[in-house]
């Protein structure tokens, strides 16, 4: 009998990234060329675990990664359940993996596991961490605890959630934190380890429209507010603010965004890193309680690079009255 038959069936999908990245021409530095075929070729032991088909479906740095790309993505993810796939694995650059990730959790409808990974060392680097990344996401797709938990990030033998994760360093091979929440769970000695079970989810339906587009601006000392005040006049439909601390702005910018909450939805959330901004505890001008009487919501727990994929997927949906249940969330 085909031994195959008798294993789960995952499909793996490459986007490009570290992970498939090797040098060229010497000097020239690395750049994405292995696809799907060649980072399983790289990895001989996961055939023993899995029935595992790939598709390289793009090989971009994941800084050129879009949300159109991601779309269809999704699409293409969604089409592998349809055909009978138990798990999907996505490979893709780590510079924007927190982002894709969210992306998608949000749009993820399955309680089959969609599970990203990626690598900090180019395949061609010794001590390169593809494999075992690869490894470990393929453990976890196959983990029946994975079930239910929406797209979930491993690297590192760690596993995170996609509204929590966050890359915290440049070039370490220990990049990934989930900060202020800790990771979701481990894997240890091929064994996947979740901290508690999975809770219910929330999930979007697909954006109806996609040509609009949200602004991300972040708080700095002494910042002038003319690159906000143009952000009606350029067209965006939503803005981000990465405020100071607990998610504040000068007096100037408090102003300013005054005017623009009138026009589009503005959130303000924190440029720290970690921790929610505050609802009730500052009484000054670009100060919590100011911007929300202004009109502004406050993130939450969410970073501002995510505050901005929500708001745009919601605003795609024309459902921006959905935003503070979201945040509260
Ligand atoms: N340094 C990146 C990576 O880790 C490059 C990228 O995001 O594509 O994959």
């Amino acid at each position: 009998m085909n031994e195959k038959a008798c294993l789960p069936r995952i499909t793996l999908g490459c986007l490009g990234g570290t992970v498939s990245m090797q040098a060229g021409l010497p000097g020239t530095g690395v750049t994405p060329q292995l696809g799907g075929d060649e980072l399983l070729a790289g990895m001989p032991q996961l055939g023993a675990l899995a029935d595992i088909s790939t598709v390289t479906l793009c090989l971009l740095p994941s800084a050129s990664l879009s949300f159109r790309i991601l779309l269809d993505v999704l699409a293409w993810a969604r089409g592998e359940v349809e055909r009978g796939a138990q798990a999907v694995v996505l490979t893709q650059g780590t510079d924007t993996l927190e982002e894709s990730a969210y992306f998608l959790d949000l749009l993820w409808p399955c309680d089959v596991p969609l599970v990203m990974t990626g690598a900090m060392r180019p395949a061609s680097q010794p001590g390169n961490d593809g494999p075992a990344n690869l490894l470990a996401a393929v453990q976890v797709a196959l983990a029946a605890k994975s079930q239910g938990r929406g797209v979930l990030v491993v690297l590192n033998d760690q596993i995170h959630l996609a509204a929590q994760v966050r890359k915290t360093a440049s070039l370490s091979i220990a990049a990934f934190e989930s900060p202020g929440w800790g990771p979701e769970g481990s894997v240890v000695e091929g064994q996947v380890i979740f901290r508690g079970a999975s809770v219910p989810r929330k999930v979007l339906p697909l954006p109806k429209h996609c040509e609009h587009r949200v602004a991300l601006l972040d708080a700095c000392l002494d910042a002038d507010s003319a690159l906000l005040q143009a952000i009606p006049t350029l067209g965006y439909e939503g803005l981000v603010v990465a405020g100071f601390g607990a998610g504040h702005v000068s007096t100037a910018w408090s102003q300013a965004l005054a005017r623009i909450a009138k026009d589009m939805p503005v959130i303000v959330a924190t440029r720290t890193g970690c921790g929610p901004t505050a609802r009730a505890t500052y009484g000054f001008v670009g100060a919590e309680i100011d911007l929300q009487s202004k009109g502004m919501h406050m993130a939450g727990r969410l970073c501002p690079r995510k505050c901005r994929i929500l708001l745009w997927l919601l605003i795609g949906l024309d459902d921006q009255a959905a935003l503070p249940g979201w945040l509260a969330h």
